[in-house]
This record gives C-alpha cells, sequence and structure tokens, in this order.
C-alpha cells in the first residue's frame, strides 16, 4: 500500500535502522524508543493488524516469532516483551501489523 508508512519501510523507500530483513519480513529500531532495547518486526505483506490474522496470512505470524527469538538470541537479550497494539484504544498508531520487541529495563505487570 503506497501511502502505509511500514509498507514504504519494508520497500525501503523511506529509510529505518534496520537490524534484519528477508523475503518475508523486516526488523527495524523503533525511532521513539520505549526502552534501551526496542525494535519492531513486521511483515512485508500489508496486513493491518493482529486483528486481522487469517487462516491465509497467519504464516508470517510464526516466521516473525521465529525470526523474534533469532534476534533476540542472537543479540544476547534473554528477557524481553513482545507488543502487538491493535486499534485506538490499545494505542495502534500505524496500520500495518508489527510487533514491539522491547528489553533492557525492568517492566511493569499489567502494561498501562
Ligand atoms: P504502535 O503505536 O503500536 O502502532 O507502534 C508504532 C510504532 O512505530 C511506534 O512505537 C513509533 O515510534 C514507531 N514508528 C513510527 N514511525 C517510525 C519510523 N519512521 N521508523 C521507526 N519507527 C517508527
Ligand atoms: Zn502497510
Amino acid at each position: 500500500m503506497s501511502d502505509c508508512l511500514f509498507c514504504r519501510i519494508a520497500s525501503g523507500e523511506i529509510p529505518s535502522s534496520r537490524l534484519y530483513e528477508d523475503e518475508l519480513c523486516v526488523a527495524f529500531h523503533d525511532i521513539d524508543p520505549q526502552a534501551p532495547e526496542h525494535f519492531l518486526v513486521i511483515p512485508k505483506e500489508h496486513i493491518p493488524s493482529a486483528g486481522a490474522i487469517t487462516p491465509e496470512n497467519s504464516a508470517v505470524v510464526a516466521h516473525i516469532f521465529e525470526v523474534i527469538a533469532r534476534l533476540t538470541t542472537g543479540r544476547g537479550i534473554t528477557s524481553f516483551r513482545v507488543v502487538s497494539n491493535v486499534g485506538e484504544q490499545a494505542g495502534q498508531s500505524v496500520q500495518h501489523l508489527h510487533f514491539h520487541v522491547l528489553s533492557g529495563r525492568d517492566m511493569t505487570w499489567p502494561p498501562g
């Protein structure tokens, strides 16, 4: 989608601080980090949110979680939080599925 920020980041049209890329997904540092380590993992395919996962597109989610495990292990991260906000009330600001990976500080539960 040409008007979607994360589609444009995935295609490389908008630059990002990339950690990883393959044929299905891209990982890049969040521009406004909320923890010492804060990166996002997104599918290259435009999926509006975790509320739009279907049997047809769900395989990429499993792949993204494999990538998250590989990236955190590779960076020596043993404790982290994965977050995907869905909808306005939950704080979703970009309408393209993304998983926040946050680490490097104590975190509270329940999240705010
Ligand atoms: P959310 O608010 O859960 O939809 O998450 C969107 C995230 O994208 C926020 O944490 C933003 O800081 C981040 N973000 C927005 N624009 C960019 C960008 N150009 N590069 C990297 N991260 C971004
Ligand atoms: Zn998109």
